[in-house]
């Protein structure tokens, strides 16, 4: 299998290229040039296999250039059971008497959210593209943030001989224990900077930074290659389209499902990796009904799904959910080749005039194909706040503020639509990482105000019932090891400064 360009320029490339690369060199995304397929019988065979079965199962299909053994050998590395507590994606059942809804829990990493479930495999994936590339390279991982992915590639390639990592984050638009996870981190190989501006603008930043020839040729010279670790890299979807079988999986082997039989994915959505890996698995033949796409206030996928068009001028709101507060979302480029039949040509029309208008219209054909599948819907914070409190109330189950836009969501979907089919939430995070909001949520408006965060985490503990994760307790008491700030437009000479020691 090789991998190609969503906007059609050279490539070709094998999959640990892909991985190494992290995005095409004309600047699109890269995608495998056919999708594999599961059939039911290898469905069936896959519910009887582990977790770390599963993936190495499902990533040999994509990536042809690593052999079985060293796939599962990774996963079972990455998936081992001291670092997911107490397995890394289980399939919780919402009320026992229906089994109608059910969670998929994929917060039980070493960082408390569903970025762990791909950045603890993708230094396995990559340290080996480097070797199977026969690159010399030394590798820097550069990563923007909305909040969650810059701990999750911190902790991955921590001490990771040959690699360094970047992450960028926006100042004010994360969270206090997102900041204090990464301002934290350990490692002489992690660079943590803050940028004065939102994700966009630090997602922006980075894709400039990969499309500079003048400083991929001074890294170069200096034997340094870049690396992407946000969903721009397949390194990062391929091992999230494994949780979406692994569900379904799961509830073959509990006898909940008819063979054949098609379920909803409710998906909290920021900049559109998690949700694509969904309809990946849709497409190799995971029978999904709908997939629906929840957005918090910055609700321009919910938009583009209603009305085809995507535009991004408007206003950035900061949300109770800030790991979704994205106006540009990379990977719908993605969806956007398959919608058009693969044809690279309008996608290079979308994307300029993205770029050049700040908003696109995709024809009738692929709008069309688009609502086939997917449901758009956002909820606001007073929403996500209400949607909280009542999930307590009536499943006495405390959800993390990305979960509760989803429900909220569906919610509405389901009162409208009159669909039944069964539905699996996908829980992106550990409520202890929004430990302020949750705790106003379920004590009441300005509970959080004035108390210190071992009393909120006390209050969750008590009310929750689930143990204080163990990344929490390790953060305490830690020093502030990273403490840099630039504006937005500096960014690569950040970078300069960082991998080439640089000073200016
Ligand atoms: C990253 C993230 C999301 C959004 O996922 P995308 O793949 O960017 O759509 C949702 N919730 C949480 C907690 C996240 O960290």
């Amino acid at each position: 299998m090789k991998y190609i360009s969503t906007r059609g320029g050279e490539a070709g490339f094998e999959s640990s290229l892909a991985i190494l690369q992290g995005i095409a060199p004309d600047g699109g995304l890269l995608v495998p040039d056919e999708l594999p397929q599961v059939s039911e019988s290898e469905l069936r065979a896959l519910s009887r296999r582990s977790y770390p079965e599963r993936v190495a199962d499902i990533l040999a299909r994509f990536l042809t250039d690593y052999r079985p053994d060293e796939l599962l050998d990774y996963a079972r590395q990455a998936y081992a059971e001291d670092r997911f507590d107490p397995s890394p994606a289980p399939v919780v059942g919402l009320n026992k008497y229906l089994n109608r809804e059910f969670v998929l829990e994929l917060w039980h990493g070493p960082t408390g959210a569903f970025k762990d479930m791909a950045l603890q495999i993708l230094p396995h994936l990559l340290t080996a593209a480097v070797r199977k590339t026969g690159s010399r390279d030394r590798v820097a991982i550069l990563a923007a943030t909305s909040g969650d992915t810059g701990k999750a590639a911190l902790e991955g390639f921590r001490d990771i001989p040959g690699t360094d990592v970047v992450v960028f984050y926006p100042e004010k638009g994360v969270s206090d224990a997102q900041r204090r996870q990464m301002t934290t981190q350990e490692g002489a190989n992690c660079h943590v900077v803050a940028v004065e501006g939102n994700f966009d603008d630090a997602q922006a930043g980075v894709k400039a930074i990969f499309q500079d020839p003048e400083l991929s040729g001074e890294l170069a010279a200096a034997g340094i290659r870049l690396s992407s670790a946000n969903s721009i890299n397949w390194g990062r979807l391929a091992p999230q389209v494994a949780y979406y079988f692994s569900a379904y999986c799961d509830l073959l082997a509990a006898n909940v499902l008819e063979p054949g039989e098609r379920i909803n994915f409710v998906v909290p959505t920021g900049n559109f990796g998690n949700i694509l890996a969904a309809w990946y698995a849709l497409r190799m033949g995971l029978p999904i009904r709908r997939l629906i796409c929840a957005s918090n206030r910055n609700k321009v996928l919910s938009d583009f799904i209603r009305n085809g068009t995507y535009d991004r001028r408007r206003e950035f709101f900061r949300t109770l959910s800030p790991s979704m507060d994205i106006l540009v979302s990379s990977n719908l480029e993605r969806l956007l080749f398959e919608l058009a039949g693969r044809d690279p040509a309008p996608v290079r029309n979308w994307m300029a005039d993205l770029r050049d208008k700040g908003q696109y219209t995709i024809d009738a054909q692929s709008l069309r194909r688009l609502q086939e599948v997917f449901v758009g819907g956002f909820a606001d914070d007073q929403g996500t706040t209400k949607s909280i409190r009542e999930l307590y109330d009536r499943l006495d189950h405390v959800f993390d503020p990305h979960t509760a836009v989803g429900f909220n969501v569906y919610e509405r979907y389901a009162a409208r639509s009159g669909d039944a089919a069964r539905t699996v939430f996908v829980a992106t995070a550990s409520p202890y990482k929004f430990c302020p909001a949750v705790c106003d949520a379920l004590y009441g408006n300005g509970f959080s105000r004035g108390r210190g965060e071992p009393a909120l985490v006390e209050a969750l503990a008590r009310e929750s019932g689930l143990p204080a994760p163990s990344w929490l307790q390790d953060m305490a008491g830690k020093p502030v090891l990273h403490d840099r700030k630039i504006d937005r437009n500096r960014m690569k000479d950040e970078v300069r400064r960082i991998l080439l020691k640089s000073e200016d």
